[in-house]
């Protein structure tokens, strides 16, 4: 019996962020219920960055399982879960909490294991090179090197590439170098014209010999980015964002559930968030 059926209400989870308004994870989980068949709510919670830590204590003697976390949260996620995932811990971020009956909290990461099963590919060996070192770009670096790649990061703030180096053992790549695999985890690039995404000069990407073979884009919009552009032209197997959001909710959908995730109903309901805009 899951808390909530205890409680009378329905089972619930939610996506907690300030601000969350942009977040497609309602219409696509929500989609991925109903699909399965369960009655349970997928809500959205604004929360402000001080209310955080007691709303979440809150949460599961009201009816919820587990909860998403997104910007700025998933840093607090991890501080107050009893207990995390090893890549959690290892990213030093979450952004799944799972509640059990008696309160306890469990905080995973699943932005690390959505990239890997959204490219689906053995990394063992191959060069990445994963340009950002924020909280996509931490999750990335460790994801691929846990996978076997041999890893490079690059920020725009170079310091900040070489701290998440050292903490990760990763190498800091001062400037671009063509990878196998190259993976945008910058906030760089949602416009899908080449010259006014300014991707290739943030880059400093110059040529089309730069091109990898495999392009991961975090960034989506209702166009392919024009990274994702680039590297079609020259030839490369390109993964998009919305790919990677619906792996990393799918992750936390059969964390909570126990289910398979409906990867199709997923994709559709996403794409269809993102085009309602
Ligand atoms: P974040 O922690 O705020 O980091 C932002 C990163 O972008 C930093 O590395 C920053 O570099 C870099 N950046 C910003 N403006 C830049 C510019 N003009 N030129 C070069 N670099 C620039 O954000 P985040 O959480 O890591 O998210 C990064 C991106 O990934 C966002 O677009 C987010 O929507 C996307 N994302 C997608 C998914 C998905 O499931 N598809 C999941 C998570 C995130 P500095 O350090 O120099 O400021």
């Amino acid at each position: 019996m899951t808390p909530s059926a205890a409680a009378g209400g329905p089972t619930l989870l939610a996506v907690a962020g300030w601000p969350v308004g942009h977040s497609r994870s309602p219409q696509m989980m929500t989609a991925a219920l109903a699909e399965l068949g369960l009655d349970w709510r997928y809500l959205m919670l604004p929360l402000a960055p001080e209310r955080f830590a007691a709303t979440v204590a809150a949460l599961p003697g009201s009816g919820y399982v587990g909860l998403n976390v997104t910007i700025p949260h998933k840093l607090a996620a991890l501080e107050l879960a009893d207990t995390a995932t090893d890549a959690a811990a290892s990213i030093g971020a979450a952004n799944t909490l799972s509640f059990d009956r008696d309160g306890g909290v469990e905080a995973d990461n699943t932005d690390a294991g959505g990239l890997l099963d959204a490219i689906g590919d053995p990394m063992a060996d191959k060069r990445a090179l994963v340009l950002g070192a924020g909280g996509a770009g931490r999750a990335a670096a460790w994801a691929l090197r846990e996978a076997g790649a041999e890893v490079a990061v690059w920020n725009r703030t170079a310091d900040r590439a070489a701290a998440l180096a050292r903490e990760l053992d990763v190498r800091h790549a001062e400037r671009y170098e063509a990878p196998d695999v190259l993976v945008n985890a910058t906030s760089v690039g949602l416009s899908p014209k080449l010259a006014e995404s300014g991707v290739l000069e943030a880059f400093d990407i110059t040529s089309d010999g730069d091109v990898p073979s495999l392009l991961v884009d975090l960034v989506y919009g209702d166009e392919p980015t024009a990274l994702c552009a680039w590297a079609q032209r020259g030839g490369a197997v390109v993964i998009d964002g919305l790919e990677v959001l619906v792996r990393q909710g799918a992750r936390s959908l059969e964390r909570w559930t126990g289910e398979s995730a409906p990867l199709e109903v997923m994709r559709a309901a996403a794409r269809g968030a993102i085009a309602r805009g």
